[in-house]
């Protein structure tokens, strides 16, 4: 598969007093250098989020019943640690590479598009400074793509979903959110679902299926690192 990937990387004037350096090889200059954001995609290949077999399609046959998902990579990955220092490290400045990347898995998608972020959890938004799935949504629709953002979906609790069992987390991922009140869908409208980690999907399928119930017609789901391993 072929990417290109423009050489767009924005630096912020402050990284010029204290410069980033790159996530991936220590150059100084920006959090993610174009060669490695290059070597990202360059070692791209899908596999199905949902069973982890090795697919091209991004979607098995066997799993063919869910809309597309597109993926950048593995969770155990770079880009994984780029993800853990993006919200851990509230390091903001990877909101662009991490759009950028998402940009480029990405098809060209006909008609009109609305990225609709997870909700993260206030408490965290609070912590980091930032909502960090919401960040990179604005970053892929404005700078990428003529989108919109959506944020359509509200959490109905604060439950944190890492570390408990697939089961528990299906059940935990079904209460978790509400759409807003008085939102109506546009059947013509393509909701593009946006989260950084996939584990086990519970969280993005149980989003999907909220959207559909409440009219969507025309759902996707785009995810930046998919863990190989439901834990
Ligand atoms: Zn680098
Ligand atoms: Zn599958």
């Amino acid at each position: 598969m072929g990417f290109i990937v423009k050489n767009t990387t924005f630096i912020n004037p402050i990284d010029l007093i204290a410069p980033h350096t790159c996530r991936g090889c220590g150059r100084i200059g920006c959090p993610l250098c174009d060669c490695c954001k290059n070597n990202i995609l360059l070692a791209h290949r899908n596999i199905c989020p949902n069973c982890k077999s090795e697919n091209l399609a991004g979607v098995c046959q066997k799993c063919a019943s869910l809309p597309p998902i597109y993926m950048v990579s593995d969770r155990e990955s770079l880009v994984g640690a780029l993800i853990h220092d993006y919200k851990y490290s509230s390091l903001r400045a990877l909101a662009f590479p991490l759009a950028e990347l998402a940009d480029a898995v990405l098809p060209n998608i006909v008609g009109k598009v609305a990225v609709v972020p997870l909700p993260t959890i206030s408490r965290h938004i609070r912590e980091r400074g930032f909502d960090h799935t919401l960040l990179i949504a604005k970053h892929l629709a404005r700078f990428h793509r003529d989108w919109e953002v959506q944020s359509i979906l509200e959490r109905a609790g604060d439950t944190v979903q890492v570390g408990t069992s697939e089961s528990v987390r299906r059940t935990q991922a079904k209460k978790a959110y509400k759409t807003k009140l008085n939102w109506i869908a546009n059947p013509s409208m393509t909701y593009l679902l946006i989260d950084d980690v996939w584990t086990t999907g519970a969280s993005m399928k149980a989003a999907q299926k909220l959207l559909t119930k409440a009219g969507a017609t025309k759902t996707a789901m785009l995810v930046l690192a998919v863990s190989r391993i439901n834990n």
